[in-house]
């Protein structure tokens, strides 16, 4: 069955207020351009001029397959404004998975630009349901065919559909999650009021946009309080990510745990005392998600950066957001923190009853945020969605003051003769040694003990540790049945694009090892 909405808005409000009462603030940077809100919705309803030139018909996917660009944004809106569905694709996939994605959803269209000319091209041919392929340039010649007024006559639908988000894949198929109007805006205004987001505020937005968590947080969220962000198409160099952030006076920092450990690895230049960086840099807070934040990569940069670094949680199912560390008010290390309002949450046993204070089990979420369902997969959605609640997948306990614990995902777990092992208890005690950049585990097949973890650790300097030294270590602080069979150390480990690491790729090379000449 699918969800029941709580009905209050629809994106495109966003677009109305900033019409109405802000045109001529900063919307996006990019670069050195300065794009007003003025000229956001002048570009979003060229976009929305052009699509429906192409006679797409209302409800009908429209895929974006763009980079962090401004043009993504007006693409994000020119779709809605003509009521068609986004479906954002990861621009890092290869023709196959392009492919894979516009079948999946039935996309009528797709934006894109020069960059991926070649592949768009071919899929011109491959994906059965796609009629047309706007490249960005020629977009921009397309005469805006009817004002923001006009479109703004759209009746407000916000149980709509609003965009089909791919799960990131991390096991098996990518599933698409239809978010509605309503799921996504009271995900932002719920999370904008956590973090007491103003006008005033810059946000920064490198982490990709195609993705839940950029999309919400450094795109709508920003943008919904009229409020501006800075696209960037990447973190890196560092060095300009860190001139970028002076040079536009962020207020809002969003990042991933991978770019915490490296601003917490960071020197320092000797004649900047770590409390001057307080007054010297306007970001008065960072926030991480999409993975775990290692403890010791939390305490070392709020130590160093003086900021609060607040850890939340969520999933695409859940548009994303469902927790977070409060600003006010005790940051747990190690916590996903609270549920954000409107939200809430319970841990259930195998057997689907709710577990008290402390206990472990899955974790399940309910509130306006929670998906329709995944389309056209009517059996993960009776295994996903339960009266209201949506399973998360994720295994936590809930501590006496309603704080949440991930202790990783349920089909992470390594089950060791009947005794759980969770390999986020054993990654965050490797991640305790200073010698160590990175680190994952998982269970590989055993046959006496059923599965036994096996661990992977990119070292920060190569040959500080042996591997014979890394489970000494380990024996240290762990019991006998947690400490991993074998430890191999790495250069690096396979990354998503969200900086999540992709244990299936781990989990598979144990299962038919690499062959090797
Ligand atoms: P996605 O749908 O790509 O956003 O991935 C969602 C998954 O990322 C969740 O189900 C969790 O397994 C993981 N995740 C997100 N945030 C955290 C966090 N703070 N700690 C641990 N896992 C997280």
């Amino acid at each position: 069955m699918l969800q029941e909405q709580n009905i209050s808005g629809s994106l495109i409000d966003i677009l109305l207020r900033a019409h109405r009462y802000y045109p001529d603030r900063t919307a996006l940077i990019f670069g050195s351009k300065e794009i007003s809100y003025a000229e956001l919705l002048q570009e979003s309803c060229r976009v929305a001029s052009a699509v429906r030139k192409t006679g797409a018909k209302e409800g009908e996917r429209i895929a974006i397959l763009l980079d962090n660009s401004p043009e993504f944004v007006y693409a994000y809106f020119g779709i809605l404004l003509n009521r068609n569905i986004i479906v954002p694709i990861n621009h890092m996939f290869k023709r196959e998975e392009v492919k894979y994605i516009l079948d999946d959803s039935g996309a009528k269209g797709l934006v894109t630009s020069a960059a991926y000319t070649l592949v768009a091209d071919e899929l011109k041919t491959m994906a059965a349901s796609l009629a047309f392929v706007l490249q960005t340039s020629q977009i921009k010649g397309v005469p805006v065919e009817a004002s923001l007024a006009r479109f703004a006559d759209i009746p407000k639908r916000p149980a709509d559909p609003a965009v089909f988000l791919y799960t990131s894949g991390t096991t098996g198929h990518p599933k698409a999650a239809m978010l509605t109007h309503n799921n996504l805006l009271s995900n932002i205004r719920s999370s904008s009021r956590c973090i007491r987001v103003t006008p005033k505020d810059t946000f920064i937005s490198f982490l990709p946009l195609f993705h839940s968590f950029a999309a919400t947080v450094c795109m709508l969220m920003p943008l919904d309080a009229g409020a501006k962000t800075i696209i960037m198409k990447s973190p890196r160099p560092i060095k300009k990510l860190l001139r970028t952030i002076r040079k536009n006076r962020i207020t809002i920092f969003v990042g991933i745990p991978s770019i915490y450990g490296i601003l917490k690895e960071m020197k320092l230049p000797p004649f900047l005392p770590p409390f001057l960086l307080k007054f010297i840099n306007p970001v008065r807070l960072a926030i991480s998600g999409a993975a775990a934040l290692p403890v010791e990569v939390f305490l070392g940069f709020e130590k160093k950066f003086r900021l609060p670094l607040l850890e939340g949680y969520g999933l695409t199912e859940a548009s994303p957001v469902v927790s977070l560390n409060p600003l006010k008010g005790p940051r747990k290390p190690g916590s996903i923190g609270l549920p954000i309002p409107d939200i809430k949450a319970k841990i259930i046993d195998e057997h689907g009853q709710a577990l008290g204070p402390g206990q472990e089990g899955e974790l399940c979420v309910k509130g306006p945020n929670v998906m329709l369902g995944y389309y056209k997969k009517e059996e993960d959605n009776r295994q996903t969605l339960r009266e209201g609640w949506l399973l998360t997948g994720d295994m936590a306990k809930i501590d006496k003051d309603g704080y949440i614990f991930i202790m990783g995902r349920k089909k992470d777990m390594v089950n060791v003769r009947g005794l759980n092992v969770y390999p986020r208890e054993i990654e965050e005690v490797l991640y305790r040694d200073p010698r160590i950049k990175e680190a994952a585990v998982i269970g590989v097949p055993d046959p006496h003990k059923g599965e036994v973890p096996k661990g992977y650790v990119v070292l920060k300097t190569a040959g500080s540790m042996t591997e014979h030294d890394i489970i000494a270590y380990l024996r240290g602080h762990l019991a006998d049945y947690k400490i991993p069979r074998k430890i191999e150390i790495r250069t690096e480990l396979p990354k998503n694009s969200t900086g999540k690491i992709l244990k299936r790729i781990l989990i598979e090379e144990n299962i038919a090892p690499p062959h090797r000449t």
